[in-house]
């Protein structure tokens, strides 16, 4: 079918489906009910049963009077519904025209008409059924709480001051607070970053509009970015409020400039849209923006600019702490038989997200439901895990026994060369839950802003970084390329010690750095410098870290019962942070049992 015999169909079909609505409106006498009265109306346990078609519902109420509505989000409503045990009966949606909303036929009749007169043919072949209500209805009650997002305390922590600001925006900016504009939630699927702006806008009690990214993508150029004015109008009406964006990158994506095909062009029409309306906010008009991705590294930099979306939250993988607590509140309302310990449970599954711990809570209740059992027994777990493990090995998100060792102490080594040397940086927390592609990850935080750096300090930090490859070497006594970035570090510091800061004696105080030259590895073809001096920068810079890396193999291997004992709590815990690393130091220093000390903590928290 060519492009003007489709416009036209879709033309005509539209006319039929205006006259087809028009009876069908006139047929059912059901008064429409707003989406915010029928919350209303479902909170005050005024409806007795609901018909679903689709988005479409047709409400029995306790009086007897039946109403319609249309339910934009029906998985939030789902279990609001069973919750108040509304009865539901359902239909499949009928994909005629007559059950049509209103708002959608203009949507068509512009489309018929875009695609007769567009001369852009390679969008001819958009997905149109995909279209939406056209008006954007919050999900004005969300009633998730803070307590409802489990084993997320870090970022739970920032996110506290953003429900103060929506809570109280005129205090929170006479306080001299900056109130945030867009906060982005990065983390892989799964981890409850939907959850947790739903819980912000429930804690704050404020509507909440939310968009998947890949709706945007599905629809025709212009429509993506209408779409986005349409929802900042309305978020901004009801202000304060939280408009929520999943899976950004579907449109944040990295502009390609140029060469841009239909799909492109779309997206970045709807981003450009999305900065526009960012930029656009009066300063008495509180909406914040939430964002999730899991790539934030593909984003377009304009998105993560000041003003826009500063505030970066990273959510990682439970650790298993933070899994038993995402069991406990899933297992709230189930009944479990003698025997089963969730904190055991929790061990077993490293690598779960809390959508799979949410669901394998869910898998066991059904398998035990199948067998008429009364309570949840440890068999409907351990089936339940098999059949959720399967699946994530086939994905490849099961990390090998082998690699949790080698992580555990590659992170050990880092985490105790840092804490046994002077002149070092704290270690904050110790983790070897996977993120991103690093497979565990040792934090240090300055302890204040440092301007200049003391040439041991640069030394020790070669070490440390030296310490992860020299644990993995002393205990398993081979190599991994799991050091690869740490070697890259450690040059670059080694680099710089002798080239920038001049600290190297045979070499002098003589700034050997040059733009280009600069970057490590000496690519560049011209160097500032003579050939002879680059070989002796070589050579410096080599003599220099493989000194490091023995003496940083000479500390681990007098301390490799502090090696042993660390990585051991890792292995146990996943996370270890300041306070436990402590323990595990004064432990092996006053030679105590870590694993009784480091409960006797958990316990207190
Ligand atoms: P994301 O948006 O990061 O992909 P979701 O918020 O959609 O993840 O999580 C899906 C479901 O998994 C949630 O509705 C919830 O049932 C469960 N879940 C995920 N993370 C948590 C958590 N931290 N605490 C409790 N439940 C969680
Ligand atoms: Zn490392």
């Amino acid at each position: 079918m060519t492009q003007i015999q489709t416009g036209l169909l879709m033309l005509l079909l539209t006319f039929i489906g205006v006259v087809g609505y028009n009876i069908y409106i006139n047929e059912t006498t059901a008064e429409e009910l707003s989406y915010s009265q029928f919350i209303k109306c479902l909170d005050d346990n005024k409806i007795t049963s609901i018909h679903l078609k689709g988005g479409n519902a047709t409400i029995e109420s306790v009086t007897n009077l039946s109403f319609s509505t249309y339910i934009p989000d029906l998985q939030t409503i789902l279990p609001l519904l069973k919750e108040k045990a509304v009865r539901i009966t359902t239909e499949e949606e009928s994909h005629g025209f007559s059950g049509l909303s209103s708002s959608m036929l203009p949507i068509m009749l512009i489309l018929g008409g875009y695609l007769i007169f567009s001369r852009n043919s390679q969008n001819g072949k958009g997905n149109f059924s995909k279209g939406k209500s056209g008006s954007f209805q919050p999900i004005t009650k969300t009633n998730l709480t803070f307590n409802d997002v489990a084993g997320i305390s870090e970022a739970r922590q920032e996110l506290i001051e953003i429900v103060e600001s929506l809570k109280n925006p005129e205090k929170f900016s006479i306080l001299g607070g900056y109130i945030p504009k867009g906060v982005l939630l990065e983390g892989p699927p799964g981890t409850g970053k939907t959850l947790l702006a739903k819980a912000i806008a429930g804690e704050a009690s404020v509507p909440f509009y939310s968009i998947g990214g890949s709706d945007f993508v599905e629809m025709f150029v212009g429509v993506g970015a209408s779409r986005v004015r349409e929802l900042f109008t309305a978020a901004k009406k009801n202000a304060p409020s939280i408009i929520f964006i999943d899976e950004i990158d579907a449109i944040g994506g990295k502009r390609s400039g140029g060469n841009a095909t239909g799909s492109n062009d779309e997206r970045e029409q709807t981003l450009n849209a999305l900065l526009v309306e960012m930029d656009g906010f009066d300063s008495d008009q509180t909406v914040i923006i939430i964002a999730a991705t899991n790539r934030p590294d593909i984003l377009d930099p304009a998105l993560l600019r000041p003003g826009r979306f500063d505030r970066q939250v990273t959510i990682s993988l439970p650790d298993v702490k933070g899994r038993r607590r995402i069991l406990d509140v899933h297992a709230k309302n189930i009944k479990m038989a003698q025997g089963v310990n969730l904190s055991e449970i929790a061990r077993s599954i490293p690598g779960f997200s809390g959508a799979e711990i949410a669901n394998l809570v869910n898998e066991a209740a059904l398998m035990a439901a199948r067998q008429n059992k009364t309570a949840v027994d440890l068999d409907d777990f351990e089936e339940a895990k098999d059949k959720i493990s399967l699946g994530l090995e086939r994905k490849n998100i099961v990390i090998s026994e082998k690699d949790r060792r080698v992580t555990a102490y590659h992170e050990a080594g880092h985490a105790i060369t840092a804490t046994l040397l002077p002149d070092t940086d704290p270690v904050t927390k110790i983790t070897i839950i996977p993120r991103g592609r690093a497979l565990g990850l040792t934090q240090q935080i300055p302890l204040d802003d440092k301007y200049t750096y003391s040439r041991e300090y640069l030394v020790n930090r070669i070490k440390i970084l030296m310490g992860g490859r020299v644990a993995e070497e002393i205990v398993f006594n081979h190599q991994t390329t799991g050091a690869s970035n740490d070697i890259v570090s450690a040059t670059e510091i080694a680099t710089r010690l002798i080239c920038e800061f001049g600290m190297s004696p045979n070499i002098g105080p003589v700034a050997y750095m040059h733009e280009e030259a600069g970057h490590l590895g000496g690519t560049s073809s011209q160097k500032p410098y003579s050939e002879k001096t680059a070989q002796l920068i070589d050579k410096e810079v080599k003599d220099l870290i493989e000194l490091c890396n023995q003496e940083t193999k000479e500390l681990l291997t007098k301390n490799n019962k502090f090696l042993h004992k660390l990585a051991e709590a890792l292995l146990v815990n996943e996370t270890v942070d300041a306070e436990e690393m402590d323990i595990v130091h004064h432990c092996y220093i006053n030679e105590k049992n870590i694993e009784k000390e480091l409960l006797k903590k958990q316990r207190e928290d």
